[in-house]
């Protein structure tokens, strides 16, 4: 009799359960169909050949359970996958076999036939330049040396896709395949344009906005096809049966884009470098930003100083020159004019105002969608609330609702006020919707058009927009960051950034980090093409030592006062985070049990001499969603090792109390 350990697809403590095999035959890695209880669930192997002795002690009392099925072996996780998700499980402290399942494409019969798009390997347009050939040759004497880390640190503008595009033409050529992740579905577009002229092997695009049956024949086409391939994707693609893996690139290394917030919390980009290390191959990671932690390890640990390159120069263009609008009323009252104009600066429209008449196009960010950020009564202090969060509903003008970000939740816009029936609701704050109306009444004869999620919503909206921004169909684009990110415009010489105030203000270490890389990204859209470009921040607080550093230009004097924070506060890279967050109907019996598995933590790490610190349990920065609250215990320790003892503590000794459930999310982006 043979038995096997199976990674079964429900949630739960007990992940992985021991089978008999019956007359199967089944190898780690195989997908299978395994009775559950009453039910019948899919599962992996992850050990096979089993004896009675090597399961004695597991199935000791246990009546065990028949293998029922065995899936289509196209679908078999080889070794080294299995091995990245058995790391995944372990390091994110979550359940194995879900992990596994929620990644995999949905298994399809009958797939509808799918044509890949196959480059044309032109030869490359240009040389590389003076900063660029030194760091392609650096790395490309290093290709074929299996698992390495490097690090490319080039400002916007500089062209490190050139020299992505050198090494991944020298992986090909070697018959290696190479996985490019990328944050956002939004720059897929360009970058397989770009590659498919330069690259003659097939690219295959992985993200959000494809179809089932695209996912499944990408995934099959892998599994069979042994040549050398592109996998170009957000981070899902980091699960991609890729074969023969010679190279991984993570570009825009530092966005937040890559940590998944649902389901299992993972970071794509830390498991594209455990996927690399699985692969034995390079890893090369880059940015115009570096995340404080990955540039402070390439600048800390001795060896990784010589895998760091950094780039400061454009190709071409210069740097936009900074001017910092302060935007405080300073108590003085608005006349009509400048009421008509907010929230922008009457500055700030003279700039529009020369830009557009001198033929060029204008950018204007903010982090914000809708018309107004909330609404409240004037006459008895009501606000709209989503019932579901306690949260401020925002205003959507054009269709007439308040809104909320964090539920289903909408209602059309009230006329009245529901609780005292006054007339007179203020409309507070400013979003994309607002900016545009602005500058449509202060310039009737242009063309201001959005650039956000409220208005695009497809991966095809969003190419036909830029095209007609391209074409000159558009004078001023309104959006939010999602035009920040890779897009790069030839009449494009002015830019205005508004609302950075509460984007510094967000509660959470990493909320100046986020806005350096912010406005960073915006600063990159302007002066690609020419010398003389302008970027204007409109702000509460002009004096912040932020805005000097940015107008500088400088990544180091941002970084040596942020890391000097963070040490002195004990936040990452000085400390590993993980956050356990509670879930419950009944809010006092939810603080009530965080409290107590916060206590049982503090005496575990005490006995032990674990310096880990227990932070909490604190409400969640939204505490209620859906009738749900959220609680939170975050666990900061200075030795990965003690966290990772206390995370399995806990999970081993967690007594189950009805009504409530947990997650853990280590290297959490939000501590709340
Ligand atoms: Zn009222």
């Amino acid at each position: 009799m043979h038995y096997c350990r199976v990674a079964v697809k429900y949630p739960g403590k007990e992940g992985i359960l021991t089978y008999k095999v019956g007359e199967h035959v089944v190898k780690r890695g195989d997908l299978v169909k395994v009775p559950l209880g009453r039910r019948k669930v899919e599962g992996c192997v992850v050990a096979s050949q089993l004896s009675e002795d090597d399961v004695r002690e597991e199935i000791a009392g246990f009546q065990i359970k028949e293998v029922e099925e065995v899936l289509p072996e196209v679908m078999s996780l080889t070794d080294s996958e299995l091995s990245l998700y058995e790391w995944m499980a372990k390091y994110y402290h979550y359940n194995l076999g879900m992990v596994i399942f929620e990644s995999l494409p949905e298994i399809m019969k009958r797939p509808k036939k799918i044509d890949l798009k196959n480059g044309v390997g032109k030869t490359l347009p240009h040389d590389l330049g003076e900063l660029q050939a030194p760091i392609y040759k650096d790395i490309a004497a290093r290709l074929d040396r299996g698992f390495d880390r490097f690090y490319i640190h080039g400002v916007t503008g500089s062209g490190k896709t050139l020299v992505y595009l050198n090494l991944i033409r020298d992986t090909l050529a070697r018959g290696k395949s190479v996985l490019f992740l990328l944050p956002e579905i939004n720059l897929t577009p360009q970058f397989t344009e770009t590659f498919l002229d330069y690259v003659d092997c097939p690219i295959l695009s992985y993200h959000s906005g494809i179809s089932n049956s695209e996912k499944f024949i990408a995934w099959k086409f892998l599994k069979e096809s042994p040549n050398p391939v592109i996998i170009m994707g957000v981070r899902s693609s980091v699960f991609l049966p890729a074969q023969n893996l010679g190279l991984v690139i993570v570009d825009e290394e530092h966005d937040s884009s890559f940590k998944q917030s649902d389901r299992c919390p993972y970071n794509g980009r830390d498991v594209a470098i455990k996927k690399a290390q699985l692969a034995n191959c390079p890893v090369i990671m880059g940015s115009a930003t570096p995340s404080v932690e990955n540039y402070f390890s390439f600048t800390h640990n001795k060896n990784l100083q010589d895998h760091y390159f950094t780039m400061k120069e454009r190709i071409a263009g210069n740097f936009p020159q900074i001017e910092l609008l302060d935007a405080r009323f300073g108590g003085k009252k608005l006349s009509v004019d400048e009421l008509s104009l907010w929230p922008f600066e009457q500055r700030s429209i003279d700039l529009i105002k020369s830009a557009l008449d001198s033929g060029e196009q204008v950018l204007v960010f903010v982090n914000r969608l809708g018309f107004a950020n909330y609404v409240q009564c004037r006459a008895c202090g009501h606000k709209f609330e989503d019932p579901n969060t306690g949260v401020a509903l925002r205003y959507f003008k054009n269709k007439g609702i308040l809104s909320s970000a964090h539920s289903d939740f909408e209602i059309p816009m009230p006329e009245i006020c529901p609780s005292c029936g006054n007339m007179n609701l203020l409309q507070k704050g400013f979003g994309t919707e607002r900016l545009q109306e602005v500058l449509e009444q202060v310039f009737p004869d242009k063309r201001i058009d959005r650039f956000d999620r409220d208005e695009i919503k497809t991966l095809n909206a969003l190419t036909e927009k830029l095209d007609a921004f391209h074409r000159g169909d558009i004078d001023v684009f309104v959006g939010t960051q999602m035009l920040s990110k890779g897009h790069n415009f030839k009449k494009v010489n002015l830019v205005l950034v508004l609302g950075v105030d509460s984007m510094m203000n967000f509660p959470d270490f990493r909320a100046i980090e986020r806005t350096y890389q912010t406005i960073t990204q915006i600063l990159g859209r302007a002066g690609r093409y020419s010398e003389e470009a302008k970027v204007v921040i409109q702000t509460l607080v002009p004096e912040n030592k932020l805005f000097s550093t940015i107008k500088e230009h400088s990544f180091n004097g941002f970084y040596e006062d942020e890391i000097s924070i963070r040490e002195f506060s004990g936040f990452p890279p000085f400390s590993k985070l993980a956050v356990i967050h509670f879930n419950g109907r009944f809010r006092d019996k939810l603080i009530e049990h965080s409290v107590s598995v916060a206590n049982g933590i503090k005496e575990f790490c005490a006995k032990n001499s674990f310096k880990v610190d227990v932070l909490g349990p604190a409400p969640a920065s939204i505490e209620r969603r859906s009738g749900q609250f959220t609680w939170t215990i975050l666990l900061r320790a200075e030795d990965v090792a003690h966290l990772h003892t206390t995370l399995n503590f806990f999970e081993k000794n967690y007594n189950r109390i009805s009504g409530i459930s947990f997650k853990i999310d280590v290297d959490p982006y939000h501590t709340l």
